[in-house]
C-alpha cells in the first residue's frame, strides 16, 4: 500500500514527466550543501520552465509534501538540504542571461552562475559587483536568497543593492513579480526586499533584473604585511578615517598566514614570515588610481613591516591567490572547521581579536581568522579532527562563546552566509522574541502550510542534530 507521500510524488510525475527524478544518485546529489549535512529528498524537479514551480507548489501544498530550492549547493549552513525530506526544485536548467545594455540591467533567471552574468555584463562594458568567492557554482538565486556578499563587498556592497526586480512563486503557488525593471518604483510593500536574504523560505525566484554599473577602467592591488594584528587592523581604521573606500581590503591574521607558509612551503613576506596580511584593491580612471596610489604609498605603507605593488595582472593573481590558499591551508590544523562568518562594528575589531586569542587559550584549539576587514565581517574558522570526541564538544563549546562575544560587541552572527540550520541555535542571541514573532508572522502569512524549506533559519541545533533520517553529520563546511 503506497503511502500518502509516495502518491503524491507519482502524481508530481504525472504532472511533469521526465522533469522529475527519483533515482538514487539524483537523490543524494540533492541531499546536502556546502556544509555537508544529508537528508534525503524523495524526488528532485529538474525545472525547466517557470511554470513548473507554480505546479510543484500547488502539488506540495495539496499533498502536504516539503519543498526546497536549491540553486549550485554551495551553502554553507545546510540552508540548500531537504531537512524534512520531499521535493527539491533544482533551478540550474533556468538559466538565461540577457543584458540590456542602453538600461544598465541584467535579466538573469535564477539558476544563471553568477560569474556568467559577470562575465555577460563585462562584454557590454558594465560590471555586476557582487563577487562570493563561490561565483563559479553559486546561482544568482541562491545569492539573492542568502543575500551573498563577497570580495568586493568594502565598496560595493552586497547583493541586495543591485536587485531591481524579482519575479517568482509565493509557497502557494501563485505567481508574482515584485518590482518592475525600472530604476524607479515606490508601489505598495517592497516584497522583493522581504525575499532577498529569506533562505528560501517566503518564495522562490525564477527570475531577477540586476542593476549594473560601468566597469571601472583601471584596477590595482597591493599585499601589505604588519608588525602585530592590532597594526594591521589600526590601519583599516586609519583608511575608514580617511573615508577611504577600497574595493577589497581583506585582513589575514597570524596564525592563517603561517598556516598558509606551512602549507605552501613559502614566506609571503620572506623579510617578516606569518605578519598579519592586508590585501587591498582599488579601481577607477588613471586619475582616481594616482590619488588613491599615493595614500596608501603616503599614508599606509609607512606603517608596515612590508609593502607590495602588483605589476601585473599575474602578480595581482598572485596577491589574490595569498587570499584564496587560505580555506585549504587551515586543513593543516584539523580536518573539520566550523566556518562563522560573524560581523563586528569597525571599532570592536581589536575586542575580537583580543578574545579570539583567549578563545584560542581556553579551546585548546586552533582558530585562523581572515576576511572583509572593511565591513568588518571575519571567517573565523574553528578547527577540530572529527574523530576527537573532546575536540568536536571544546569546537561547538567555542562557537557558542563567539556568538556571546560577538552579540555583545554589536555585532551579528552572520554578515553573508545566513542561518539555515547551522546558526539556528544563536538566532535568539541575536533576535528578541518580539522580531522573531514578526518574522514567523509573516511566514505563517505566505506559507501557512509551513512547505516551503520547512525548519530552516528558526530550528534550534538539539532538534535538527537528533532527525534520525540525517545520514552524516560533518560539521567541515569549507569555505571562504
Ligand atoms: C567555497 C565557497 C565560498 C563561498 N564564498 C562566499 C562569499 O564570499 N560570500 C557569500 O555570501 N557566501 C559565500 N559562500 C556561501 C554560498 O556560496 C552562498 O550562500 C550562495 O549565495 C549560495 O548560492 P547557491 O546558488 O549555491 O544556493 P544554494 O546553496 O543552492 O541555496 C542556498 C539557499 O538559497 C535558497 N535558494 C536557492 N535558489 C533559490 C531560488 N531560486 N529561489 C529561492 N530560494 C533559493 C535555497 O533554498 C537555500 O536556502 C561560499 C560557499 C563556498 C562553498
Amino acid at each position: 500500500m503506497p503511502t500518502a507521500h509516495e502518491i503524491a510524488t507519482l502524481s508530481l510525475k504525472q504532472h511533469l514527466g521526465s522533469a522529475v527524478s527519483t533515482d538514487a544518485d539524483a537523490l543524494y546529489r540533492a541531499s546536502f550543501d556546502g556544509m555537508k549535512l544529508s537528508f534525503l529528498p524523495s524526488a528532485v524537479v529538474s525545472v525547466r520552465n517557470d511554470a513548473h514551480v507554480g505546479s510543484v507548489l500547488k502539488l506540495a501544498n495539496l499533498h502536504n509534501v516539503p519543498v526546497t530550492t536549491r540553486g549550485g549547493g554551495t551553502s554553507l549552513t545546510a540552508s540548500a538540504s531537504p531537512f524534512k525530506g520531499g521535493w527539491v526544485l533544482d533551478m540550474t536548467p533556468l538559466n538565461s542571461v540577457e543584458i540590456d545594455a542602453l538600461e544598465g540591467l541584467a535579466h538573469v533567471e535564477a539558476g544563471a552562475i553568477v560569474a556568467t552574468v559577470q562575465q555577460s555584463a563585462e562584454s557590454h562594458g558594465w560590471m555586476y559587483p557582487p563577487d562570493p568567492s563561490s561565483v563559479k557554482h553559486s546561482t544568482i538565486g541562491g545569492n539573492l536568497a542568502c543575500n551573498a556578499g563577497g570580495l568586493r563587498g568594502a565598496k560595493y556592497g552586497v547583493t541586495r543593492d543591485y536587485v531591481v526586480a524579482l519575479e517568482g512563486y509565493l509557497p502557494t503557488g501563485e505567481r508574482v513579480c515584485w518590482g518592475r525593471p525600472l530604476r524607479k518604483w515606490a508601489v505598495g510593500y517592497n516584497m522583493r526586499d522581504l525575499w532577498i536574504g529569506s533562505e528560501g523560505t517566503l518564495g522562490v525566484i525564477t527570475k531577477a533584473t540586476l542593476r549594473l554599473i560601468p566597469r571601472p577602467e583601471q584596477k590595482a592591488t597591493f599585499l601589505a604585511a604588519f608588525a602585530s594584528e592590532e597594526e594591521a587592523l589600526n590601519a583599516v581604521i586609519k583608511i575608514a578615517e580617511a573615508r577611504f573606500i577600497p574595493v577589497a581590503l581583506e585582513f589575514l591574521d597570524t596564525e592563517s598566514v603561517s598556516g598558509l607558509e606551512n602549507f605552501t612551503g613559502t614566506s609571503v613576506f620572506p623579510e617578516c614570515p606569518g605578519a598579519a596580511i592586508l590585501l587591498i584593491e582599488i579601481d577607477g580612471n588613471a586619475s582616481q588610481i594616482e590619488t588613491q596610489r599615493a595614500f596608501l604609498r603616503n599614508t599606509i605603507a609607512p606603517l608596515t613591516k612590508g609593502f607590495r605593488t602588483a605589476n601585473s595582472e599575474e602578480e595581482a593573481e598572485s596577491f589574490w591567490n595569498v587570499r584564496r590558499k587560505c580555506s585549504p591551508a587551515m586543513f593543516a590544523h584539523g580536518d573539520s572547521k566550523l566556518n562563522e562568518d560573524i560581523v563586528v562594528p569597525l571599532r570592536s575589531q581589536l575586542k575580537l581579536i583580543e578574545f579570539l586569542r583567549t578563545l584560542r587559550t581556553s579551546s585548546g584549539l586552533h582558530i585562523p581568522t581572515f576576511g572583509h576587514a572593511a565591513d568588518g565581517n571575519f571567517h573565523v574558522n574553528i578547527m577540530y579532527n572529527r574523530d576527537d570526541a573532546n575536540a568536536c564538544e571544546r569546537a561547538k563549546k567555542a562557537v557558542k562563546e563567539l556568538m556571546s562575544a560577538v552579540v555583545s560587541m554589536g555585532g551579528a552572527i552572520s554578515g553573508e552566509h545566513g542561518i539555515g540550520l547551522a546558526k539556528s541555535d544563536y538566532l535568539r542571541l541575536q533576535c528578541s522574541d518580539n522580531e522573531l514573532q514578526a518574522m514567523l508572522a509573516i511566514k505563517k502569512a505566505l506559507d501557512p502550510k509551513g512547505i516551503l524549506n520547512p525548519g530552516k533559519i528558526f530550528t534550534p541545533y538539539p532538534a535538527w542534530e537528533k532527525r534520525p533520517e540525517k545520514i552524516r553529520l560533518a560539521w567541515d563546511h569549507r569555505g571562504d
